[in-house]
């Protein structure tokens, strides 16, 4: 079967770097799917890393699956583009545009996205797959039990314990080593990452200008009601020296993350 004798193509979903994303329909069960289609037009070095994106997913999905990472469940191949087919909970919207419209979140709501997410780059790592562009825009949120699912491996990379010289992702999340130095350890870099969504979403801003100039005296700026562990957590992510930031274990463990009573500031 094709694409379309398999699926019935809906609205647009998104559009991101690479590629249109519409939502869909399998026509056998009438199962939502998302269609991603990646066009193969370009420099050989994009057109070589959707492979890549369908290889990575396809380890991180492989069983026991992780319930905050998006699936995929079949690909296609075609002379000009390659089409993803990937699962699409309901009802959902990615984390960027939930928080346009719900404004800055709720310290336990954002407290919730957080954790699921470690769960999702535990689990990444796990399966040895450095997902490289964490950010609001590549997480889906559930609007209804607010579950969050990890998406978008198309800036990924295999895990590997030397430092990465390739920069791929999205320039505001980049850590200040890749800046400062153009080479960044897969731990760091994404618990940097980690940090600015934090931050992003609990501030409805970025927490600095250009993560070029952070030195470890920039200040940070908060909104008054964070509370003080909150706001200990994202200093922790954001710091400047990639040694000084927390491991994924470090941040479940937080006060912060362990705590449900909110202690104000
Ligand atoms: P790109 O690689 O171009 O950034 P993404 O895979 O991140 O593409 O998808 C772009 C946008 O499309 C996402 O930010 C999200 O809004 C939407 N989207 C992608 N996949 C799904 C999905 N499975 N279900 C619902 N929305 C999706
Ligand atoms: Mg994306
Ligand atoms: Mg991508």
């Amino acid at each position: 079967l094709c694409v379309a004798e398999a699926y019935v193509k809906g609205p647009l979903l998104g559009r991101g770097g690479f590629g249109s994303v519409y939502a869909g329909t399998r026509r056998s069960d009438g199962l939502p799917v998302a269609i991603k289609y990646v066009s193969k037009r370009g420099t050989q070095r994009l057109r070589g890393r959707l492979p890549l994106e369908v290889a990575l997913m396809t380890l991180v999905n492989s069983a026991p699956a992780c319930p905050n990472v998006l699936q995929l469940l079949e690909w296609f191949d075609r002379p000009r583009r390659y089409t993803l087919i990937l699962e699409r909970p309901l009802p959902c919207q990615d984390l960027e545009s939930f928080c346009e419209e719900n404004g800055r979140l709720e310290e336990s709501l954002a407290k919730k996205v957080l954790l699921q997410l470690i769960t999702a780059l535990k689990h990444c790592e796990s399966r040895g797959v450095l997902h490289r562009d964490v950010k609001p825009e590549n997480l889906l949120i559930s609007t209804e039990s607010h579950d969050i699912k990890l998406l978008d491996f198309g800036c990924g990379e295999l895990l590997k314990d030397s430092a990465y010289k390739h920069f791929a992702g999205t320039l505001q999340y980049a850590p200040p080593e890749w800046f400062r130095q153009h080479r960044y350890h897969a731990g760091p870099a994404t618990v940097w990452s980690v940090g600015v969504t934090l931050y992003n979403i609990l501030c409805g801003c970025f927490p600095f200008r250009g993560a070029l100039r952070v030195t470890s005296k920039s200040r940070l700026r908060f909104p008054r009601e964070l509370s003080t562990e909150c706001r200990q957590l994202i200093r922790w992510c954001l710091s400047a020296a990639a040694s000084d930031r927390p491991s994924l274990d470090d941040i479940e463990r937080h006060p912060w993350s362990l705590n449900t009573q909110l202690q104000l500031k």
